[in-house]
């Protein structure tokens, strides 16, 4: 059985994708984009090459993600395995700032900040450099295989594996000394997995911003559909101003209609803000999926009113508030403090601030216990009854320490004993831990006979520092 219906046999479901070459253009957003562009980049590639002192033994990296050592040093930080939440409170505000963005002006994050977006300008840059201008490349890919085709492809590609590559190194650097790391990767002494990164990272660099494109910002990305869901009629968004530009048409056609005392519009229907755009949208059809805000349209319009002797910002920053009152004739009004907007600032406040407290007050020992799960308690001939536990000891200071490891909450003539050595002083067990570790003891309660101890008894384990710091950590006490 055929479901095809005549016209539509063998159409395709889906579109072919066309590529896109945007015009170049200069002006006020392509300015910034640059700066965040170079800004971005250094920081990208130069951080990991920063140092900062820290205690003898530990590294001076500033950035470093220390997988073997289960560590995370951040400048003045040292995030240990059992701190997880530091990075969850960090990526909570991430996403708060993100939020706060979209609600000020909308998708600012894609327009310039997003990675996909610098490297595919880079990328673009890299095109131009070789292949020329918008016209030129759409003339040169349409014509035959040349020499001169043919080298300045190569050129093309062959930057961007470069870059592609640079972008992968400079991402392994982040996770071991980066000056030793980038002399073994030259010298091919690296480990395998380092390459291997290299090697994932070069090529999606490569594929996403040479290839994919806004491709990954159209159909990839899931932000643009969260944006839409958490975007406010508030909200700046690049926006064509209708009320200003209809009816289009061309120059000496809009003159025409002005000199007979009919409306004209200001917008020349040149198509620059559409060759400009690297999504290739007219956002004269309105606020879409496919933008991205980055403004370019903004410069290209802009260039084309001034040349035209008209006033700029035929497509600028605005709201859809203004939009519709400046059709009603009313002035346009910017409403940044809102419901919204303070909701965001308090709650990135409320994280950073909980953040900051947990780490100005953070205990530098700390304390994980696991309870024995088979058997969970032994009956001894004598009559009393023990438990076993697994005890992990957290020393985050740079200097070996003696800990001191009691219980609390069990009946008099409780025994606390380890078969590591250790000294013993008033109950408490004196455990060793050298500097920045962590130590494993096996420790057994011994409840005396005659205890009338519940099945389930609540216990607590004690750990003391040399400076009076105590973490406590709960447990229980099983007996028949
Ligand atoms: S429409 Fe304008 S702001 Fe939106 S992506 Fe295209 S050039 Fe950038
Ligand atoms: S660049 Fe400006 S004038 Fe030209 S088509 Fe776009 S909106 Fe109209």
């Amino acid at each position: 059985m055929s479901v095809d219906s005549g016209a539509d046999a063998g159409a395709s479901l889906y579109e072919d994708q066309k590529k896109i070459y945007p015009a170049t253009v200069s002006g006020t957003f392509r300015r910034l984009k640059w700066a965040i562009l170079v800004v971005g980049m250094a920081i990208y590639y130069l951080l990991p090459f920063l140092r900062w002192t820290r205690a003898p033994g530990q590294p001076d990296q500033a950035i470093l993600l220390d997988l073997p050592g289960r560590r995370f040093y951040f400048f003045f930080v040292e995030i240990w395995p059992q701190e997880v939440y530091y990075v969850t409170g960090l990526m909570i505000i991430a996403a708060f700032v993100l939020f706060l963005m979209n609600a000020l002006a909308g998708r600012i994050w894609c327009g310039y900040l997003c990675p996909q977006t610098v490297w595919t300008d880079l990328y673009f840059a890299v095109e131009r450099i070789f292949q020329g201008e918008r016209r030129e490349q759409m003339k040169r890919d349409r014509g035959p295989w040349t020499f001169d085709k043919i080298w300045r492809k190569a050129a093309t590609h062959l930057t961007w594996i470069v870059i592609a590559m640079l972008t992968g190194g400079a991402f392994v650097l982040y996770f071991a000394d980066a000056p030793t790391l980038l002399v073994e990767l030259f010298t091919l002494q690296a480990d395998m997995t380092a390459y291997v990164w290299v090697a994932i990272l070069t090529s999606t660099t490569y594929l996403l911003a040479g290839f994919t494109r806004e491709q990954v910002c159209l159909y990839m990305c899931p932000w643009p559909r969260i944006q839409a869901a958490l975007t406010d009629e508030w909200a700046l968004n690049v926006s064509y101003r209708v009320d200003r530009g209809e009816p289009r048409g061309s120059l000496k056609a809009n003159k025409k209609l002005r000199a007979a005392g009919e409306k004209a519009g200001d917008c020349v229907d040149c198509g620059q803000c559409v060759a400009a755009c690297p999504t290739g949208i007219d956002i004269r059809e309105g606020l879409q999926m496919g933008c991205i805000q980055c403004g370019l349209c903004i410069d290209a319009c802009d260039a084309v009113m001034r040349k035209t002797g008209q006033d700029i910002r035929l497509i600028g920053y605005d709201t859809d508030i203004n939009i519709e009152r400046r059709e009603r004739g009313e002035a346009p009004v910017f409403k940044f403090f809102r419901a919204r907007t303070m909701v965001y600032v308090v709650l990135i406040a409320v994280v950073a601030s909980v953040m900051a407290w947990r780490l100005g007050t953070r205990a530098t020992i700390g304390l994980n216990v696991l309870h024995d799960r088979n058997p969970q308690y032994v009956q001894n001939s004598d009559g009393s009854v023990r438990n076993g536990f697994t005890v992990r000891l957290l020393n985050k200071k740079a200097e070996r320490r003696e800990l001191a490891l009691a219980i609390a909450g069990m009946p008099a003539g409780t025994r606390l004993e380890t078969s590591s050595p250790a000294k013993t002083e008033g109950g408490a067990l004196l455990l060793p831990v050298d500097s920045d570790q962590t130590r494993e003891v096996r420790v057994l309660v011994t409840a005396p006979a005659g205890a009338a101890l519940p099945v389930s008894q609540d216990l607590t384990f004690v750990l003391r520092s040399p400076d009076g710091e105590i973490v406590n950590t709960r447990d229980f006490f099983k007996s028949p």
